[in-house]
């Protein structure tokens, strides 16, 4: 059986019960660096595991080897360095592997860096976006930067404090000056902080104070400059859409957007236009 096993993000009691119990009775655990898992392993009193290093640069070979020892009859544990595994961490391929091949296996919960910060950051929570780490530089962080502009949700992101600046200008020139931002450092450790501004606020904020520690940030939707739309325009466009053979409460919905009037008031004013 393999338990992929949440371990604190910063804070060491914030380990389960269940996930010492779970690392104490398996016989392996994988992880990404032994030393790490190692301490954590002697804090909560653990000896005697056999600990096998997997990580994003042996996951492919090592993760074959792990799911035959699990065929075997092994009970391996899986950690990362901190939070879940899975998330912007090892884990996924492994989870892959065993479903790919019957292979039993469960998840012990605990922390996750961007859902701690997602609730410290006082931004909506209702929906919300998990785009981790961004590429570090290129057109494959451009693309993933372009999409960013396109979600309606909160985005949360991970990033090193050496790129925080270049991040906030990058957000800036994107066009989310003006949308609320948190950077959660250091979550759940001695020095937590939450700084809570805008995106343009940020540029002069970190001018100031050097970003250190890790970072969760959280933003908020790009702020999407209502259309003015006059009443003839207004008429046109919802007339298009219902030739489109589309329901009026989408219609309603489209244009409430698009103007920036209240869904209720559109509904009816499309209602009275249709009638
Ligand atoms: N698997 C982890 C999780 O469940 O959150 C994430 C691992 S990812 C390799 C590491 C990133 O998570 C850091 O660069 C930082 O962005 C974020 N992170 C992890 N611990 C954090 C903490 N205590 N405070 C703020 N951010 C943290």
């Amino acid at each position: 059986m393999l338990y992929l096993v949440g371990t604190p993000i910063g804070n060491m009691g914030d380990i389960s019960s269940r996930a010492v119990e779970v690392l104490g009775q398996v016989e392996f655990i994988a992880c990404e660096d032994t030393r790490v898992t190692g301490i954590l392993l002697k804090n909560l009193g653990i000896e005697g595991k056999k600990l096998i290093s997997y990580h994003e640069h042996n996951k492919a070979s090592k993760g074959q080897e792990l799911i035959s020892m699990l065929k075997e009859g092994c009970d391996i544990a899986q950690v990362s360095d901190a939070g879940m595994p899975a998330i912007s961490d090892p884990g996924e391929d492994l989870v892959a592997l065993c479903i790919e091949q019957g292979v039993e296996f469960t998840v012990i919960p605990g922390p996750v860096a961007a859902i701690t910060a997602l609730v410290m950051s006082g931004l909506s929570t209702r929906y919300y976006h998990f785009e981790g780490f961004l590429p570090n530089t290129g057109s494959d962080r451009k693309k993933r930067l372009d999409k960013l502009t396109e979600y309606d949700e909160t985005i949360v992101l991970y990033e090193a404090p050496h790129r925080v600046k270049k991040l906030v200008s990058e957000l800036n020139a994107l066009g989310f000056g003006e949308s609320r931002v948190s950077f959660c450092r250091e979550l759940t450790k001695r020095y937590e902080e939450v700084i809570r501004l805008t995106v343009d606020e940020a540029q002069s904020y970190f001018e100031e104070n050097e970003p250190r520690g890790e970072f969760v940030v959280c933003l908020e939707p790009m702020k999407r400059k209502e259309e003015v739309i006059d009443e003839a325009e207004l008429e046109a466009r919802i007339r298009a859409l219902r030739d489109e053979g589309m329901p009026v409460k989408q219609i309603s919905s489209i244009l409430a957007e698009q103007t920036g009037r209240s869904k209720k008031d559109m509904y009816r004013l499309v209602l009275s236009l249709l009638k």
